[in-house]
């Protein structure tokens, strides 16, 4: 057929397969949405940790940034975001949880009248709140930096002074690993191993808690991972396993 001028209009008619698949994914989104427990907690039947309390310490805050790259993008924005949606699986588990700060703020207010420097109040505001919340265990959540960009990878901190410290670095680093470890590169050293730490929560703490170091800021590819909404999420998940597992741990033993 030769055409002599004038626009051809098509119209295709999309296959039954691809209108099924379209019906069923609207499906499975529309389920999510109305049923959200039907995400990451499901996993568990029930309330797994009814009858838990666990204190989330989201590392720095207001006026201290910890970590950053160029500034702009900090520490203590990603631990808050990793802790909130923490706090949301641990409660669609049903643990009662507790935060040091729940916004971008330091925690050096709950210490009034203390002639020390903010960041020294701070530090004794998590520890007093942490010892104060009648918690079962707390995690303290930060980030990584180094000079040499080349080191990505998790490590959770414990105080050897006590054994549970040390059952609850071993679940949580467990499950947090695989997420680390995505991506993998030759040039690179992915840290997954638990360290004893000599920091002031740790050794001031007198319920079991550690700190977990989530990521390098410093590394490029793990940076931009952290940026990742869905990347959080994935590390809020492994904790909330590796802090469950570290309570049916201690139930059985
Ligand atoms: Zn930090």
């Amino acid at each position: 057929m030769r055409l002599t001028g004038g626009k051809v209009k098509m119209i295709v008619f999309p296959s039954p397969l691809i209108i099924a698949a379209l019906l069923l994914g609207a499906a499975i989104l529309l389920w999510l949405q109305i049923f959200p427990a039907a995400r990451p907690a499901s996993i568990y039947y029930g309330y797994p940790l009814k009858g838990t309390r666990i204190m989330i310490d989201p590392g720095h805050g207001g006026i201290d940034p910890g970590a950053h790259h160029n500034g702009s993008f900090t520490e203590k924005e990603i631990v808050l975001a990793v802790s909130l949606e923490l706090r949301r699986l641990l409660q669609q588990a049903g643990a009662e949880v507790t935060m040091t700060r729940e916004t971008d703020e330091d925690v050096s207010r709950h210490i009034p009248g203390d002639p020390s420097s903010r960041y020294q109040r701070d530090m004794s505001g998590r520890v007093k709140l942490i010892n104060e919340s009648g918690a079962d265990l707390f995690v303290s959540l930060h980030i990584n930096y180094f000079y040499d960009t080349s080191i990505r990878g998790a490590i959770v901190f414990y105080n050897n002074s006590r054994p549970e410290n040390k059952l609850l670095a071993e679940a949580i680093q467990k499950n947090i690993n695989p997420v680390v470890a995505v991506n993998p590169r030759p040039d690179q050293y992915i840290h997954q191993e638990i360290k004893e730490g000599d920091y002031l929560i740790l050794n001031r703490a007198t319920i079991p808690g550690v700190i977990v170091e989530m990521g390098f800021i410093t590394n490029p590819d793990e940076r931009e991972l952290l940026r990742q909404d869905r990347y959080r999420q994935k590390l809020a998940q492994a904790l909330l396993i590796g802090i469950t597992e570290y309570i049916y741990g201690r139930k059985e033993s």
